[in-house]
């Protein structure tokens, strides 16, 4: 059934609620939010690396170490502690993807693959899915809607220069 951004971002997210994915944490899955919202915030040591190496330049060589991440995380409101920790978990879908193209297991093709006696799609194009549906799911609960999102992104990047200012990646 075809449906609209704005219809998935509603389905994803009642799924998500059905499932338990939203219900108050008990105090382990508290901590087990906070050390995703760590790993989240020691990501953008990476990501930092990716924007320099896009113009040309040199990896910044200030980083967050741990202790501070930590620190940050532990001083932050819970709420904004539990987004975080779902990016982490947008970021982990991304990494699947990546090993759904360096596993040779899946190499024969990067559509939708089963492993012998599972339902559960895997691969490339179910990793990305899976991205899709981590975003979808965390701007319904935040009460912001993607495809606006998506639509004013859009539409600002067709009225960029080329290659976003002759960026390297
Ligand atoms: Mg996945």
């Amino acid at each position: 059934m075809a449906r609209n951004i704005r219809d998935w971002q509603y389905e994803v997210h009642k799924t998500a609620k059905n499932k338990g994915w939203w219900d108050p944490q008990s105090p382990a899955e508290q901590q087990v939010a906070q050390d995703l919202a760590i790993i989240t915030l020691l990501h953008r040591n990476l990501s930092a690396d990716v924007e320099a190496l896009r113009k040309g330049e040199s990896p910044p060589s200030k980083k967050i170490t741990y202790e501070q991440a930590e620190q940050t995380v532990r001083a932050m409101h819970p709420a904004r502690v539990l987004m975080l920790s779902k990016l982490a978990l947008i970021h982990s879908e991304v990494s699947e993807a990546a090993e759904s193209i360096y596993d040779s297991e899946w190499v024969a093709s990067y559509d939708l693959q089963y492993a012998e006696g599972s339902k559960k799609p895997e691969g490339l194009l179910s990793e990305l899915a899976d991205v899709v549906i981590r975003c979808l799911d965390l701007a319904a609960h935040l009460g912001i809607e993607l495809s606006r999102g998506m639509s004013l992104k859009h539409r600002f990047n067709k009225s960029r220069t080329h290659r976003h200012g002759n960026k390297l990646a």
